[in-house]
């Protein structure tokens, strides 16, 4: 992609009535439309770099826009790399609507989302994988998840695909000096070399591969649906566990009338509530479209709280709705044990299950206590030490490389050709390199020279 350089600016904060609201400008005419707006109380254009300044900012007619404090960062020590100001105004849709108007009008572009970061990177002050990681960190919903996105961002994941690439780079300046050197035959210390070096890389590939199931957990939270016949309780059971929530997040965009999905955070851990309020298992065989739709959805859920009704007989429905989620973790829950509760017949009885009363709020402690158990037996949950693999992008990414990584491994056996060596080391390489959005056929050329006279 292309850098470009021209100006863009862009509210940094939300806009709304808040105390404060900074305008970011970003680009070659920063300082130019600096100058041109703001007028600061006690000192003299230019501005000193990286200071805050009191002042006003004018229209060309000389009105008064806002009372200001304004920051210059000169690139590249700025956000971008590129000259940075940040106007912090008066918070309130008027009020910075005038300024950002103003500066658009004096030629200023208004920023694409994103384009703040997409210029960090591209001026490479961060690399794909940390400005992915911007954005998680910006979306975070939850400690844990924010913990993973902040690993990310200050450049674990990173380091670790570095290291790969460094350590295979450097296998594959070896091989291809084979190929452009053949009467340099391969000796068997190169040989081990080549075995055990591209091992440890796919060691640390599976460490992280292995890690993908809690960071993904930690990042887009546990995914839990739940499920039951008619009458059972789960929206009053949605609602009880809503309004015990610590924070209620959003509203997940693209919900259909028939799926509910709400975000909410229990015991630091972020859960991505399902309701299957419009399926109905049907208690006729013959309809099996609700058995259809609950299997679909039990299929893509982490965990389903099978809801039945304690105070009836269960029904051919619940059975169904068992069936539907039959090879899934399941957590049964047994409803309005405020009522007089029958005995739970085979095969519910064996299942792991929680008393509760969605209306009485009984028993919600242990249905909290008992998700957070089942989540966090899946890995730790102390993130920030750890590098975990959170994006399914990177996991795509690191199979494709783990894939000719293996391939190298087999022709290495085989003795194949050092062309064919050659080319599987440079998939696992693009491969990686797309984790981080670098490309760069120069470092292997730089490598080569560096390991070889040339003409000697
Ligand atoms: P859904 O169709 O499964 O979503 O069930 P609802 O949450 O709409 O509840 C169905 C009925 O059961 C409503 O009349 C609720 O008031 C009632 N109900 C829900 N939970 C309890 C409970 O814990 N105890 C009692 N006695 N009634 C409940």
């Amino acid at each position: 992609m292309a850098i470009t350089t021209d100006t863009i600016v862009a509210p940094a904060t939300p806009i709304g009535d808040g105390g404060v609201g900074i305008i970011r400008l970003s680009g070659e005419d920063a300082q130019n439309l600096l100058e041109k707006v703001f007028h600061p109380a006690s000192a003299e254009h230019p501005l000193d770099t990286h200071r805050l300044y009191y002042g006003k900012i004018l229209n060309s007619f000389g009105e008064h826009l806002d009372e200001v404090l304004a920051v210059l960062m000169r690139g590249p020590r700025s956000y971008t790399r590129e000259d940075v100001v940040e106007f912090h105004c008066h918070g309130g849709r008027v009020v910075m609507g005038r300024v950002l108007d103003h500066l658009l009008d004096l030629g200023a572009r208004l920023a694409y989302p994103g384009e703040f970061t997409l210029r960090a990177f591209l001026n490479g002050r961060i690399d794909l994988a940390q400005a992915e990681a911007v954005i998680d960190l910006i979306h975070s919903r939850s400690q844990a998840a924010g913990n993973v996105a902040l690993g990310q961002l200050e450049g674990r994941l990173s380091g670790e695909i570095y290291r790969f690439r460094e350590v295979l780079a450097e296998l594959l300046a070896l091989v291809e000096a084979h190929i452009d050197f053949p009467e340099e035959e391969i000796d068997g210390e190169d040989h081990e070399r080549l075995r055990l070096d591209v091992g440890e890389v796919l060691a640390g590939i599976e460490r992280l591969l292995a890690s993908f199931e809690t960071g993904r957990l930690l990042r887009e939270g546990l995914s839990v649906l739940i499920l039951g016949q008619p009458n059972v309780g789960k929206s009053s059971l949605l609602n009880a566990l809503l309004g015990e929530a610590r924070a209620i997040v959003t509203e997940e965009a693209g919900t259909t009338r028939d799926i509910l999905e709400e975000n909410l955070v229990l015991g630091g851990i972020p859960l991505r509530l399902v309701d299957t309020a419009g399926i109905r298992v049907a208690e006729n065989a013959v309809e099996k479209e609700g058995v259809r739709r609950a299997r679909a959805k039990a299929a893509a859920a982490d965990l389903v709280l099978l809801v039945v009704d304690g105070a009836r007989p269960l029904s051919d429905g619940d059975l169904l709705a068992l069936e539907a989620c039959e090879d899934k973790n399941i957590l049964l829950v047994i409803n309005k044990c405020d009522l007089d509760t029958l005995p739970l017949p085979s095969p519910f009885a064996e299942l792991q299950q929680i008393r509760i009363s969605a209306q009485k709020g009984i028993g919600l402690d242990d249905l909290k206590d008992a998700l957070v158990n089942l989540f966090s037996a899946g890995g730790e949950l102390e993130s920030r030490e750890s590098v975990l693999l959170s994006d399914r992008r990177h996991r795509e990414a690191l199979l494709r490389s783990r894939t000719a990584l293996k391939g190298f491994c087999g022709a290495l056996e085989e003795d194949r050709s050092f062309e064919f060596l050659a080319f599987e080391l440079r998939e696992a390489l693009d491969a990686l390199g797309e984790i981080t959005g670098e490309t760069a056929p120069d470092e292997i050329l730089n490598r080569i020279f560096s390991r070889f006279c040339i003409g000697k």
